[in-house]
């Protein structure tokens, strides 16, 4: 049984006020952590602080990018090391907008994934298709050789503690959500090629979410299906109670 995990994906969103008190509001409800794993990527400016906060709670807070590089003279980055040092448990790796904005590639999307768990934190691998993609009857290529390229050169173990969310382009941020068939479709098509560059037992236990619109009243089919382990969520992420509600689902 894969435990499943949601994980909300704050973006450039919130201050460090808003942020504590959100922590505050939701530390009593988040479901105990043998059942599931409730995770905020915060803006990196306070990190620390919701760390300290989400201290008593079973929420972990992960980085929404860091750097492949340990240390060094990379203005304004942050490393792995100074992430895992304060407490931060996830990493979200090559996101959409990551690659959009920020020139990452697949290549880049690898190194830091290994980086991640070279200094201990999961990774939550980003993949998924453009609307165009997705019109030209490429979303299964264009997944399966994001997910070749990006977990290239890791361990069997490290397949097992890795996440990766499948999220379509066209899906994030739009309201547009793909059917929880078509999400768990392409979920499945992830799984098949992890099981085909290392093996069944390994891809079996790789946990796999879907992004891209989900809200409270979309989770529960979504988590009712065979390859969806869990959800990356943006936008509904950002209000406590209907975070809650999402963990509610999950869990
Ligand atoms: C995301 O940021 O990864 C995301 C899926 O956003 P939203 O839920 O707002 O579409």
């Amino acid at each position: 049984m894969r435990k499943p995990i949601i994980a909300g994906n704050w973006k450039m969103y919130k201050t460090a006020t808003e942020a504590k008190q959100f922590v505050e509001e939701v530390n009593g409800l988040v479901p105990d952590s043998e059942k599931l794993d409730a995770v905020i990527c915060a803006p990196a400016i306070f990190l620390a602080q919701l760390v300290v906060s989400a201290e008593n709670s079973p929420l972990q807070i992960g980085a929404q990018t860091m750097s492949e590089e340990d240390e060094g003279a990379f203005t304004g980055e942050i490393s792995p090391v100074q992430l895992t040092d304060i407490g931060v448990k996830y990493v979200i790796i090559g996101h959409s907008e990551r690659r959009q904005y920020f020139n990452e590639t697949d290549e880049s999307a690898n190194k830091k994934v290994k980086a991640a768990f070279n200094h201990g934190l999961i990774p939550i691998l980003c993949v998924g298709e453009t609307l165009e993609q997705r019109e030209n009857g490429e979303t299964g290529a264009v997944v399966e050789a994001q997910v070749e390229q990006g977990i290239s050169g890791l361990t069997e173990e490290q397949i097992t503690q890795l996440v990766i969310a499948y999220e379509p382009i066209w899906a994030i941020g739009t309201g547009k959500t793909a059917t929880a068939e078509d999400a768990n479709e392409v979920c499945g098509i992830v799984r098949k090629k992890v099981a085909a560059l290392y093996h069944d037992e390994a891809a079996e236990k790789l946990r796999i979410q879907y992004g891209g619109s989900v809200k409270p009243a979309t989770i529960d089919e979504l988590m009712g299906m065979e390859h969806i382990d869990g959800a990356l969520v943006g936008g509904a992420s950002l209000e406590a109670g209907s975070f809650v509600k999402l963990l509610e689902a999950g869990s």
